[in-house]
């Protein structure tokens, strides 16, 4: 089985994150926990790339090529793999990211992002997504809290305007929109317990051998 989660800054997804996987392992279920752009040594070398510098720095397109050639090498080395020996992989972030961040943020368009995504990703597509929704002003916030308490690191994206994170978050939700099946989008201003019911409930009605 395969999950993503996905969503803007400060949304919670670490924390949602390490509770889906807690939960599983609980259960006896070999769970990979992995991340995006990253999850191997040679992603997150391209993810350097990616996070560094001024918000310019790539072109559109430049930069959804890396983060495809950051994906192709994690979907070879760890995914595929994973999913091979029946494990379950849980990512924080996919492809979705970067249909909402340089397909939709950036302006790049649905039409490019779906040529490479369909070269990178292929059929190896998340059974679910949960996409943690949160107003922008509340999530650039969270994600500045985060910075005082320096827990963050080097993030180009955090500095950049509203117009921008409002252009992404209705970015995800129209990708909820359109796979209304594969998606599920969470209240993240809920409290965090909340948030994990929700999700395990829904990963339980989707694959009730978990409670099984
Ligand atoms: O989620 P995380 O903070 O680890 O992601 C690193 C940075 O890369 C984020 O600031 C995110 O905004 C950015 N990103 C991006 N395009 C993607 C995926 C992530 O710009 N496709
Ligand atoms: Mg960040």
């Amino acid at each position: 089985r395969f999950i993503s989660f996905e969503g803007g800054e400060g949304a919670g997804k670490t924390t949602q994150i390490r509770r889906l996987v807690a939960a599983l392992e609980e259960r006896g279920i070999e769970t990979i926990a992995t991340r995006e752009p990253g999850g191997t040594q040679g992603a997150e070398e391209i993810r350097a790339l990616l996070v560094r510098g001024s918000a310019d720095r790539w072109s559109p397109l430049t930069e959804a090529l890396l983060h495809n050639a950051a994906r192709s090498d994690h979907l070879d080395r760890v995914i595929r793999p994973a999913l091979d020996r029946a494990a379950w992989v849980v990512t924080d972030r996919f492809a979705d990211s970067t249909r909402a961040y340089q397909g939709h943020a950036l302006g790049l368009g649905d039409e490019a992002i779906g040529t490479l995504e369909g070269l990178t990703v292929s059929f190896t597509r998340p059974d679910i997504t949960f996409i943690l929704d949160l107003p922008v002003e509340e999530g650039l916030a969270r994600a500045r809290a985060r910075e005082a308490d320096a827990q963050a690191g080097e993030d180009r994206y955090e500095g950049l305007d509203v117009t921008f994170h409002e252009k992404l978050r209705q970015g995800f939700l129209a990708i909820a929109r359109a796979e209304p099946e594969r998606c599920m989008v969470v209240d993240a201003r809920d409290p965090a317990d909340a948030v994990s019911e929700i999700i395990w409930q829904e990963v339980a009605r989707r694959f009730p051998e978990v409670t099984g």
